[in-house]
């Protein structure tokens, strides 16, 4: 089967957050199970184009110029360019496709201007961002309105909104959870689009992880508890701090992911006597008091506070923690719990979205209320863990199937039984 994605993220090259991971994790697995695999991205202009995967096409994003994926003022005109772009591409190069398969709002226009597809799916990684322009930018980058069908925003009906278009016009949407399947239908959680989500019936997929890429180099999954702490102790020893438990976050740090939380979460741990790390990236508009912060504990012989996007000292904190935290408000999957368990680092999650769907009481620790109280009576029910419970849930987490396997075979269920839409 010929399963053409696009994207604007795709890890290891291009990523941002967990969309970068899902897109490379899931393609790569499509492709080992024999499937022609291509996947189409925007030919980012401060990208290294050589030694690329055969089957990676880089796409023209026009007369833009970003230094980063997103958060431009620019960034919709943008992306309708490279989803203008990748359909020409696909005409020409693709003139069968059995299943185009889009993800977010970056590549949701494509469900109505590529027309030849046997099937659209569009995967939700996330609803709150929607790709919201007006009608002007369409005509702009040569798409006529037209074509970009049912896409007039519910709330809004002089702006086109790329999310919803592709939500209507393809012929099945997927999430990234069950649990954000059902709750992106309520108002609650719907981002304006929830009564257009009803009627669609998204089907919930949990993401996999490439254990590849996310394996510790010090233990391995099959050692002993007593390994793999000793293994993690490396890791601690080079990074420098002391104390006893090292808890952490790694997150973009934006409200969704509940960065008061988070702080306060730090500040009990650090009281508690543990370490804290959190390497977070702020959009730019955000990191002002992240710095403050930053400097407040510079030097901090318990706290690790790094204000960047840096995928090697990701792997570093994922390896050295004994507890993640992600108090998130809403979680469409999440993936950094999910690295966490390879890593025999054990979450504390708020139950929400995919985290509830991934962590129990065997592998980890989940709480209800948005609160710092909850979250902090989590950590302190996780410190007290007896020694042999600690053991067995690492193991429960580092012994268990996180990888695309199981999720690529349901995309492929879904691949074969998309309802067929008739398109206009
Ligand atoms: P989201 O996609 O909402 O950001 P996920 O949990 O789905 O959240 O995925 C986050 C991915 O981004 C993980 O691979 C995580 O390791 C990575 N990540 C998040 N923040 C950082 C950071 N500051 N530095 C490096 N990697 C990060």
């Amino acid at each position: 089967m010929r399963i053409v994605h696009v994207s604007s993220e795709f890890a290891p090259l291009v990523k941002s957050g967990g969309l970068g991971d899902a897109v490379g994790g899931l393609t790569k697995q499509l492709a080992l199970l024999g499937e022609d695999v291509h996947i189409l991205i925007p030919k980012y202009n401060f990208l290294k184009t050589n030694g690329l995967p055969k089957n990676l096409h880089l796409i023209d994003m026009g007369p833009f110029n970003a230094s980063a994926l997103y958060g431009f003022p620019d960034d919709v005109p943008r992306f309708l360019h490279f989803c203008k772009a990748s359909k020409e591409y696909l005409e020409q190069h693709f003139p069968s496709i059995d299943v185009l398969h889009l993800h977010d709002w970056h590549a949701a226009p494509l469900a109505s201007l590529c027309r030849h597809a046997k099937k659209t799916v569009l995967s939700i990684h996330n609803l709150e961002y929607q790709g919201k322009c007006g009608i002007q930018d369409l005509q702009a980058v040569g798409i006529k309105e037209v074509e970009l069908f049912q896409g007039t925003d519910p709330r809004y009906p002089e702006s086109y909104n790329c999310l919803k278009g592709g939500i209507e016009s393809a012929d099945e949407v997927i999430a990234v959870s069950p649990t954000y399947a059902k709750e992106i239908i309520t108002p609650e959680f719907g981002f304006g689009l929830d009564q257009v989500l009803l009627k669609k019936k998204p089907i919930g997929i949990v993401n996999g992880i490439d254990r590849e890429i996310w394996a510790p180099t010090t233990y391995k999954s099959t050692d002993s508890p007593e390994k793999i702490i000793a293994g993690k102790q490396k890791i601690k020893d080079l990074l420098g701090k002391k104390g006893v438990p090292w808890i952490g976050s790694i997150t973009r740090l934006v409200p969704q992911k509940g960065p008061e939380l988070i702080l306060a979460g730090l500040e009990h741990t650090v009281k508690k006597g543990g370490v804290f790390a959190l390497l977070g990236s702020a959009p730019d508009e955000m990191r002002g008091p992240y710095e403050k912060l930053k400097q407040k504990y510079a030097g901090h012989p318990q706290v690790l506070f790094e204000i960047f996007f840096n995928d090697e000292l990701a792997h570093q904190l994922y390896a050295a923690l004994d507890f993640l935290i992600v108090p998130s408000h809403f979680e469409p999957c999440g993936l950094t719990q999910l690295i966490a368990m390879a890593f025999g680092t054990i979450p504390i999650v708020r139950a929400t979205g995919g985290l509830k769907d991934t962590v129990n009481t065997q592998n980890g620790f989940t709480f209800n209320d948005y609160t710092p109280t909850a979250l902090c009576h989590a950590i302190d029910e996780a410190m007290s863990l007896s020694k042999s419970a600690y053991h067995t849930m690492i193991k429960t987490g580092i012994e268990s199937d996180l990888s695309w396997k199981k999720p690529a075979l349901e995309y492929l269920k879904v691949y074969a039984s998309a309802r067929r839409l008739a398109k206009k």
